[in-house]
């Protein structure tokens, strides 16, 4: 990200960019033309996969069972959707027998498969082949779970997935990579009425990624000189390793909190290895004691959210930070501060 900066039009920055579409595509397993970065974080992500797919009136079924299904929601309804919300406990994945009864007439289904407020780890294929089924539209949010889970766009039938630099990519925040099927490129095709962001239209962005090279916005140079070198280095380890490894070293770090007292909060079997949403054992303070970690061994964990906030630590084992070293050192550190 230091290299020094070129023109959002030379040839050797367009070629960087094509790179990027190629590992996006690697990354996301999918074979989608449309494979890009918006220029934004995660959140913008979400808002290109909805703003470009709905319109005014449309039906969305929203699952929320954390802070970001509800964020989804708020975007779906900021343009002009019905939202039909499916709620699960928080912990708790979706059940596909919520979702099959609200799915007549709705144009887009909408998810999180990895809730990074609250660990859990929602089951996408039946949810996904449910959906299409019905004529709707899969939407996935993949922000905290590509390149740490597999993620398998074209196999699991997901229209629109997006994601973010800053999880498991391990790149800086500041680029939201996204991917449209065919089908949601004619869905966004067939829209009477024009995308509400200027900013995030698809259309508009793929004239400048794909082979027009028309000027829409300047690209943010040095983070896709940064998302260029992390998806070098995530396909240089290989998708599977990577899985495994989180996998691995996720279960060490859940094992070893269980024994000191810990409680997971996540609902057994739906848990992520690369986030762990944690209650403290009884009468912990879990704020001092995450300020603990921080002072005293410059190691930083979340603190809950929603009903979580206040008693829990979520714990990321994102990308470069999931080593053996750092788990070890942060469970050294975990028993001193419990001391
Ligand atoms: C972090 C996150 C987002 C939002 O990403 P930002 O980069 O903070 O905008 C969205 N969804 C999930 C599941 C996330 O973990």
């Amino acid at each position: 990200m230091s290299r020094p900066l070129l023109g959002h039009l030379d040839p050797d920055f367009l070629s960087l960019m094509d790179e990027v579409r190629t590992m996006l595509r690697q990354a996301f397993r999918t074979s989608n033309e449309t494979t890009f970065a918006v220029s934004g974080t995660g959140s913008a992500g979400m808002e290109a996969a909805l703003v470009n797919l709905l319109e005014p009136g449309d039906v969305a079924v929203v699952g929320i069972a954390g802070v970001f299904g509800e964020r989804m929601a708020d975007v779906a309804r900021r343009c002009g959707a019905q939202v039909r919300e499916v709620r699960a406990e928080w912990g708790a994945p979706l059940e596909p027998a919520q979702v099959e009864p609200l799915l007549e007439g709705a144009k887009v289904v909408s998810f999180v498969h990895a809730e990074t407020s609250t660990g859990m780890r929602q089951p996408v294929e039946a949810l996904s082949a449910m959906a299409r089924d019905a004529g709707a539209m899969v939407v996935l949010d993949a922000v905290t779970s590509l390149a740490g889970l597999p993620v398998e766009v074209d196999a699991w039938g997901v229209d629109v997935c997006y994601s973010g630099t800053q999880k498991c990519l391990s790149v800086p925040p500041g680029l939201a990579p996204v991917t449209f099927s065919p089908r949601a490129v004619e869905a966004i095709a067939a829209r009477t009425t024009p995308v509400q962001s200027w900013y995030l239209d698809v259309s508009m962005l793929t004239r400048y990624w794909g082979s027009e090279r028309v000027y829409h916005h300047t690209a943010p140079i040095s983070m896709l000189f940064g998302l260029h070198e992390g998806l070098r280095l995530v396909l240089d380890e290989g998708l599977e390793t990577r899985w495994a490894r989180h996998g691995r070293l996720g279960a060490v770090l859940s094992k070893e909190l269980d024994a000191l007292g810990f409680e997971q909060f996540a609902r057994e079997g739906f848990r992520l290895p690369q986030l762990q949403a944690v209650r403290l054992p009884e009468g912990r303070d879990a704020d001092a004691l995450r300020r603990a970690l921080l002072d005293r061994f410059d190691i930083e964990v979340g603190g809950g959210l929603g009903p979580l906030a206040g008693n829990a630590w979520r714990i990321g084992l994102m990308g470069e930070s999931c080593h053996e070293d750092a788990v070890e050192f942060l469970l050294e550190a975990i028993r001193e501060v419990l001391d």
